[in-house]
């Protein structure tokens, strides 16, 4: 029977980097890597950014060589989909009947794109944003097409609008909520971006959803629920993920939004850990549990339970991060901001240079930063780590170094 003592499942951005864990601490040879896809481990981030919009290639968004994994004796199986878990046996079985053993597994399965279920989403140029072959799929369905939509205001559709802008597309956002990214951004940045996003030719059909493509073959235009048609040779949808555990279900992992793990990223079953979009963990810095889908949290939860797997068991202690690149704007987000009870906003807001600050009883819980100075990047994630109290007012006030804002009063 085939198999290693480390196995990874899923070929992702998590397996990337915990492969890198393995080999620098001498384990490369007893790991394996079960990918359902046909390249090697690659960064997700420019999926959405630069190598859609064709600026950078694909051997330049694998996170090590093609060559690396082999020259370090890690075993990457591609094209190869595990169809269930025998647990008691510690077993991985695939769709082709093969068996792999493990000592310890690491679930690393990520999620998949949320689809639609309207008539004619099966037209060719109807995409998601998740893989290599999805990305590739966009590009070669925007080259010559003037007249792009985009379903959803989320990460998927602020980025792919984007590009798609940027290609030269008339494009159309269509989104449920009256804003962009209402689940993130407050009314005053869903306004910034609004008038960024228009200044930058795409239009928005707010409040609205999809109801059907027309075409021939190929898409050609997109229907509203309310009746309107709008020209569309490429549609984008994105629309969400759901955690992918269908090949866990009855194994004895506890899942629950993905699979459970306390915050060493172990499952209820000795031996076994989750990390990345697929992990529902407990965060001991909010005191919660989350599910994080961005790149940083691949990387950071990659390289740890790595480490976790070959000894070092040490709790996942992180602040959630994402950023992300629009047209010429870069942003970053640190923490969590529900429950947020008070926000400050430094900078302009009607710029391309503020920040805005989340606050709960008093402590700084998330912070966004697009064109300001290093201190607020550096301030960001350590306050929030720190639990520090914060003064809203002294942060709204830019006439007062940020360091003021610190409340001295407070314990
Ligand atoms: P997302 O950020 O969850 O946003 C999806 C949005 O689409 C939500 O607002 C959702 O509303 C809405 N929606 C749901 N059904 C819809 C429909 N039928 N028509 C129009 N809108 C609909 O997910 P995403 O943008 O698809 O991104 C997918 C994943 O990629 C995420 O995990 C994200 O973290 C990752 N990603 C990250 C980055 C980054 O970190 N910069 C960039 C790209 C992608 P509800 O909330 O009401 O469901």
């Amino acid at each position: 029977m085939a198999g290693a003592k480390y196995v990874i499942l899923g070929g992702g951005m998590v397996a990337g980097y915990a492969a890198r864990q393995f080999t620098e601490r001498g384990a490369g040879h007893d790991l394996l890597i079960v990918s359902s896809d046909a390249a090697p481990p690659y960064e997700r981030p420019p999926l959405s950014k630069g190598f859609l919009a064709g600026t950078d290639d694909e051997a330049g968004i694998f996170i090590n060589p093609e060559a690396w994994y082999a020259e370090h004796g890690i075993t990457l199986r591609r094209r190869t989909v595990v169809e269930r878990l025998d647990i008691g046996g510690r077993r991985v079985i695939t769709t082709e009947g093969e068996e792999l053993t493990y000592e310890r597994l690491l679930i690393a399965t990520g999620a998949r794109v949320r689809t639609l279920d309207v008539p004619g989403a099966s037209l060719g140029g109807v995409c998601y944003l998740r893989s290599l072959d999805d990305a590739r799929r966009i590009r070669d369905g925007y080259a010559g097409a003037r007249s792009a939509v985009v379903l959803g205001s989320g990460f998927i559709g602020m980025e792919v609008a984007a590009v798609l802008a940027q290609q030269g597309n008339a494009t159309t956002m269509i989104f449920p909520e009256d804003r962009v990214w209402q689940r993130i951004f407050t009314p005053e940045m869903s306004a910034f971006f609004e008038t960024y996003y228009e200044e930058h030719a795409v239009t928005f059909r707010k409040d609205e959803t999809v109801a059907a493509f027309e075409g021939d073959g190929r898409v050609r235009a997109a229907i509203t629920a309310t009746g309107a048609r709008l020209d569309a040779e490429i549609v984008v949808a994105g629309i969400g993920v759901t955690p992918a555990i269908e090949h866990l279900a009855d194994s004895g992992l506890e899942l629950e939004n993905g699979v459970v793990v306390n915050e060493y990223l172990e499952t209820n079953v000795p031996g076994v850990y989750a990390a990345g979009d697929v992990a529902n963990y407990r965060d001991v810095l909010f005191d919660t549990r989350r599910r994080v889908e961005h790149w940083d949290n691949a990387v950071e939860q990659g390289g740890h339970v790595a480490r976790i797997m070959l000894g070092e068991r040490t709790p996942f202690v992180h602040v959630p991060y994402f950023f992300s690149d629009v047209f010429d704007l870069s942003y970053e987000l640190w923490g969590d901001t529900t429950g947020a009870d008070d926000v400050a906003v430094r900078g302009d807001i009607t710029t391309s240079s503020f920040s805005v600050w989340w606050l709960r009883g008093g402590r700084l819980v998330a912070a966004f930063v697009m064109g300001r100075p290093d201190d607020e990047r550096e301030a960001a994630p350590a306050w929030i780590e720190a639990r520090k109290r914060v003064s809203a007012d002294r942060l709204r006030d830019d006439a007062r170094p940020l360091a003021s804002a610190v409340d001295p009063s407070a314990a």
